[in-house]
């Protein structure tokens, strides 16, 4: 396929064109990449910037002004357009809001800057060149399945939460679980005290935490545990998509009184932050999905050098990812289950972890 090469024209003759990455602005090994996270307070964004600026240091790419937004869509807005102006020419941006950039993004297309949208799709602007992510469909996918066959034919009552309304991955990670939850809510073997358990995928957003915080988990799980499960009744499992709300979830469940071990509930997550392996390994946790970031970079990383020498991108999926304007040629890699049993294997012997950090 001709495929995956630029924005197709758009208007104005900025002059981004076909001729491979460097029609246009002119990239070199010595031009300024922009890297844009969402924010610091949770662990993996951290993560993500620095093995994303180690990466291309190691590949030549010596500058790189990597910044980080605070969760606030107008101050990754304005972080951008900085960039711009010192001279960016590949942008790489994890969104704070999939649907807020296309401003700041067409004054990007206008210079000829590309961008490299990194783990969350960025919506509704033709000027998104490439996706990376892990298959977040699959992440979902994942922890339904691993709850299934935990839960076996028993009847349990389950709780279930979303991401954040404004992050487009949420949307996949909640399909990907409750296509398969839903089924066994209709048949019956699942209930849902809370009643808090839209009637199709689209309902998400009724359950999403905004801002992914582990507080708000904390409060919302501590509010239905109190409403719904009053005369003995207990939670048996809870579908959390990642780590940060799966800590405020154990904290709640800490506080009414669960305690680990074979009664306590199933409880998913993603990411394997640090804080949540030690509850796993303590059992506070169920599992995690693991999204080996440094693998992420890597494919960034490799983006970023193809555009610039004009080489053709590897991508793997040029169907899925449609941003409402386009279909955004994505790399997609594939997210790993991690439980107790596995934490050495999969994240020591990886050296994701030490296991001196873990107390193993
Ligand atoms: C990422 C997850 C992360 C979440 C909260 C999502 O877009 O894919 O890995 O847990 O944002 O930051």
């Amino acid at each position: 396929a001709a495929c995956s090469s630029s924005r197709d024209g758009g208007g104005s003759g900025a002059g981004t064109n076909a001729s491979g990455g460097s029609g246009g602005a002119t990239i070199s090994k010595s031009s300024l990449i922009g890297i844009s996270m969402p924010t610091k307070s949770l662990e993996r964004w951290n993560r993500d910037g620095a093995n994303l600026v180690q990466k291309l240091k190691s590949m030549g790419y010596t500058k790189t002004s990597l910044q980080y937004a605070d969760n606030k869509t107008e101050q990754q807005s304005s972080q951008i357009q900085n960039m711009i102006n010192q001279g960016a020419k590949i942008l790489v941006i994890a969104a704070v809001d999939g649907t807020a950039l296309t401003p700041v993004l067409q004054t990007a297309a206008n210079k000829g800057v590309k961008v490299i949208a990194y783990d969350r799709l960025i919506n509704g602007s033709k000027n998104v060149d490439y996706y990376a992510t892990f298959d977040n469909y699959k992440v979902g996918q994942l922890q339904g399945n691993f709850i299934k066959s935990k839960i076996g034919s028993t009847k349990v009552n389950l709780e279930a939460f979303a991401g954040s309304p404004d992050d487009n991955n949420a949307k996949f990670f909640f399909s990907g679980a409750w296509d398969v939850l839903n089924p066994l809510i209709k048949s019956g073997q699942i209930t849902v005290p809370s009643k808090k358990a839209p009637a199709t995928n689209d309902g998400w957003k009724s359950i999403g935490i905004q801002g992914w915080t582990s507080d708000a988990a904390q409060s919302e799980m501590q509010n239905r545990l109190n409403s719904f499960y009053g005369g003995g009744k207990k939670v048996n499992v809870v579908l959390s998509p990642n780590d940060s709300l799966a800590l405020g979830i154990a904290q709640a469940l800490a506080a009414a009184g669960y305690k680990p071990g074979a009664s306590y509930p199933v409880l998913t997550g993603q990411d394997a932050d640090l804080a949540n392996v030690k509850n796993i390994i303590a059992g506070k946790q169920s599992m995690t999905v693991w999204k080996d970031t440094r693998a992420l970079g890597n494919e960034v990383a490799k983006m970023v050098d193809q555009i610039a020498t004009g080489a053709k991108v590897d991508v793997n999926d040029e169907k899925t990812y449609n941003n409402g304007i386009k279909v955004v040629p994505t790399y997609l890699l594939a997210p790993v289950v991690v439980t107790k049993d596995d934490i050495k294997a999969k994240l020591v012997d990886s050296g994701f972890y030490q296991a001196s950090e873990l107390g193993l």
